[in-house]
């Protein structure tokens, strides 16, 4: 570290000058780089670093200022005073050079302006949150939620006087805008919207959120349009390109993809991520250096093994939608041509993803003997890895939800969750049948 000394700082935003000037290569020849290029190196510069190939992991609370003037401009940025954030290192509360390197190559897939991590998604989606609400706001958002989401919406921010308004994840034009007319009576503090949702699969139609938005609130109070794209991004959906103004990732899953580590993500302008920004230095909300580390390793291989995830679950839904034992399957790639929902995932997704519901012929006990029976297969909640995981969510992550609402939702208890890895695909089906076998 001691050779950081020879780069000067500048006025470059968030993002260390320290770092940038060498490594951040966008294009070559005229060629604009693609993202599973830019994993390899964006961001880092051996060169600071002894020439290590791979960034060292920062083990350190805080940061050595070149004189006292630096530290002086450097807490003119951390607290707000200037504009544009910390131009330097100043404590691991705020931000640390792993965290950033992460958070570079985050924004590279969506091409976004500013990215940030944190130490889960449930801590992005509650800093993000909490950076906005005011007592007496409305929250509209899409249903359903990641449960934990909705508990945070209903149950905490509402113990602050915060809420909400939803509309369910397929409504059309006027449904969207039925409810956005209702909430437009008071201040509303974010659209927050989750699709794929969690079960169902269910999709928003991000584009007609937008222009119902913009139909509803005059430009100076449009509240900002915020998704959680943890089911089909970075790859196979890009909200921002649709109009959404911030995306939340729990990189725990497809990101993080090894199911070793938890941790969160969002991306968007730098006009709606600076507070976000702020309110993670107030709280402490950032991810580890260690994590960020590991997270560094999952990101360059993240189109492979996503495209691996892909192809795989492709194989296994088609050959098990025809077995007498299933009564369907929810998956998206076997949407009905003409549907609201097909016409949706052909506007703004490119991949129908990996993770899926299996509706068996039966029940609790069909679905049980199942799920015990599989070998290859691990039976746990959480998806995006690079193994296959089966889950029963009435009994599991949805056990506490009222039976009415499991109705509702299409949770049923012949129903069973699964996150296809990357395994042989022609292995997995042995399993599944072989599993299907003892049902
Ligand atoms: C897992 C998940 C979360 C929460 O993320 P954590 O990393 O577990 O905190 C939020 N949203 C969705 C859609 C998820 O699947």
């Amino acid at each position: 570290m001691a050779r950081e000394t020879n780069e000067k700082g500048s006025d470059s935003g968030n993002t260390t000058p320290r770092r940038r000037a060498k490594a951040d290569i966008r294009e070559v020849g005229g060629r604009r780089l693609q993202p599973s290029t830019l994993m390899m190196g964006h961001g880092y510069d051996p060169m600071l670093s002894e020439g290590a190939l791979k960034p060292p992991i920062f083990l350190t609370s805080t940061f050595v200022f070149e004189s006292a003037a630096a530290g002086k401009r450097h807490f003119e940025g951390v607290t707000g005073k200037r504009p544009g954030g910390a131009e330097g290192l100043v404590y691991s509360r705020f931000n640390g050079p792993n965290q950033e390197i992460l958070e570079d190559r985050l924004g590279i897939w969506e091409d976004a302006e500013e990215a940030l991590s944190f130490s889960s998604g449930m801590s992005a989606i509650a800093t993000v949150m909490l950076a906005s609400v005011r007592p007496g706001d409305t929250i509209i958002h899409s249903s359903p939620l990641y449960a934990a989401t909705e508990t945070l919406i209903g149950k905490i921010l509402g113990r602050f006087g915060v809420h909400w308004l939803d509309f369910p994840a397929g409504a059309t034009r006027a449904e969207i805008d039925a409810v956005m007319m209702r909430a437009a009576s008071g201040r509303v503090a974010m659209i927050y919207l989750e699709s794929p949702a969690n079960p169902t699969n269910a999709l928003v139609d991000v584009e007609a959120v937008r222009a119902s938005r913009d139909a509803t609130f005059p430009a100076e109070a449009r509240p900002p349009i915020i998704i959680d794209n943890t089911f089909l991004g970075p790859l196979w959906q890009k909200p921002l390109i649709h109009g959404a103004d911030m995306v939340i990732y729990s990189l725990t899953k497809y990101a993080g993809g090894h199911s070793d580590l938890v941790a969160g993500g969002a991306v968007g302008s730098k006009a709606v991520i600076d507070p976000v920004r702020a309110m993670r230095n107030t709280i402490g909300t950032i991810l580890d250096p260690h994590s960020a580390w590991m997270l560094l390793r999952s990101l360059e291989t993240l189109e492979l093994r996503m495209t691996r995830a892909g192809e795989n679950a492709a194989k296994v839904c088609a050959w098990l939608r025809d077995h007498p034992k299933v009564e369907r399957l929810n998956y998206l790639g076997f949407l009905d041509e003409g549907s609201r929902q097909a016409d949706i995932f052909n506007r703004h997704c490119t991949g129908a993803g990996s993770t899926f519901s299996l509706y068996l012929k039966g029940g609790e006990r069909e679905a049980f003997a199942f799920l015990d029976a599989l070998k290859i297969a691990k039976l746990a909640v959480s998806l995006g890895g690079t193994e296959t995981l089966a889950s029963h969510p009435a009994a599991m992550t949805h056990l506490s939800v009222p039976d009415a609402r499991k109705a509702a939702l299409d949770i049923g208890d012949n129903l069973v969750r699964i996150s296809i890895g990357v395994e042989d695909a022609g292995d997995l089906i042995a399993d599944f049948e072989q599993a299907l076998d003892m049902v």
